[in-house]
């Protein structure tokens, strides 16, 4: 059995959430859409799933549009605050956010937008007073912020940006995808107009995800069609994955998270009595009780992720949840660190479906590799006689 250490990418479905979509993927196939009884089950099922999410976020249900994937909603979100605003031309986002916001933000500025990126400093926050400096009343449509961050954990002050984005007019857009579940995420604390989940980040299967949109905000639609969720998101819903993300978010909702954050100290104090140098990449009071980001001085990253693969242990180099392809980490890039760093950066993250006992394991795995590859480049090039 792998070491699965990596679900920030994605994480195990739990075996509860597969039991609740499979009469969804068997008996209830009909379309939620059909007006005969046979449909009723799938149309039930959606509108539970939508309280089921809407009580974790302490939203209302119908607050929450269901969507294909944590992409989509932050697409959407960008999308449709700059429809609605055309005479805005401004949008502020913070240079560590996923590609998911960026790419769309690089998007707009190919076509004419001005796009402001916070920086982060050492520890990945973001300065508040640079935001407000930043904003423009009556020209800054959107101002978007990541949660939680992907690769390092780091948490942001959403609720404070966004009441300041909101004096100087702005919509308020937070993707929320790596920290639902592992932190309280509410919208009624943090007061936002638009949140980002995605379903394979808290135990349900890839390709489902949340738009949260709140009801005092106007809303563009994106794709249209058959005018499901309510107009706002056409195509036929994805009633098993929709199921399978309710089912999956009231669970998180049921479990102690700091059992998940008892193995990641574990994990962190193991490794740091066997290789005492490393360092944790963001701000220790403002992390994730999930995620390890550490940069181990002299390894380089991408060569022990292959030696803990042949002892099937997961984890990832930088942030790995698109491809395989190895890039300097922009994350990193923003907090201030080198390419020596960012290459010598390698990612845990841990969920409820991790144990001790194999996080004892992986500590010994890794610490053996770390020595092993530091013995390597200690000793030198061989030399022929
Ligand atoms: N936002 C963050 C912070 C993520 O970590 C991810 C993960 O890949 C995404 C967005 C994209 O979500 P999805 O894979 O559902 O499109």
């Amino acid at each position: 059995m792998p070491i699965y250490l990596d679900s920030n990418a994605t994480s195990q479905i739990d075996p509860e959430v597969i039991e609740a979509m499979l009469p969804f993927l068997r008996e209830h196939y009909a379309n939620p859409s059909s007006a005969y009884r046979m449909a009723k089950p799938a149309r039930d099922a959606v509108a539970t799933a939508r309280r089921e999410v809407a009580a974790m976020l302490g939203a209302d249900p119908d607050e929450i549009v269901f969507t294909s994937c944590g992409t989509e909603s932050n697409n959407t979100a960008i999308a449709s605050a700059l429809a609605l605003y055309p005479e805005k031309r401004h949008v502020i986002t913070t240079a560590a956010e996923h590609d998911a916001v960026l790419a769309p933000c690089q998007a707009l500025e190919e076509h004419g937008l001005e796009v402001t990126y916070l920086g982060v400093n050492e520890g990945g926050l973001i300065d508040l007073e640079e935001l407000r400096a930043a904003l423009r009343p009556g020209e800054t449509a959107l101002v978007s912020i990541l949660w939680a961050n992907n690769e390092t954990g780091v948490i942001a002050p959403v609720a404070e940006a966004a009441a300041i984005a909101h004096e100087a007019g702005a919509l308020v857009h937070t993707d929320a995808v790596q920290a639902f579940g592992k932190i309280p995420v509410s919208v009624t604390e943090a007061d936002v107009d638009m949140l980002s989940l995605s379903g394979h980040k808290f135990h349900a299967p890839k390709g489902v995800g949340v738009l949260y949109l709140s009801s005092r905000v106007r809303f563009e639609p994106q794709l249209l069609g058959g005018g499901q969720e309510s107009g706002r998101r056409s195509g036929t819903e994805n009633v098993a994955g929709i199921v399978a993300l309710g089912t999956a978010a009231r669970l998180m909702g049921e479990h102690d998270e700091a059992e998940v954050q008892a193995l990641r100290d574990q994990f962190e104090n193991g490794l740091r009595t066997r290789v005492p140098d490393y360092e944790i990449n963001g701000d220790p009071a403002h992390r994730l009780p999930t995620t390890s980001s550490l940069y181990f001085p002299g390894i380089d990253a991408a060569g022990l992720l292959l030696l803990l693969d042949d002892e099937d242990v997961c984890a990832s180099a930088g942030s790995a949840c698109h491809t395989s392809a190895l890039h300097s980490s922009h994350v990193l890039a923003a907090m201030g660190f080198d390419r020596r760093r960012a290459s010598g950066t390698m990612r845990f993250s841990f969920s409820r479906f991790n144990v001790s006992e194999e996080v004892e394991q992986a500590v010994e795995i890794i610490a053996s590799k770390v020595e092993k590859m530091r013995s390597l480049r200690t000793s030198g090039p061989i030399r022929r006689a």
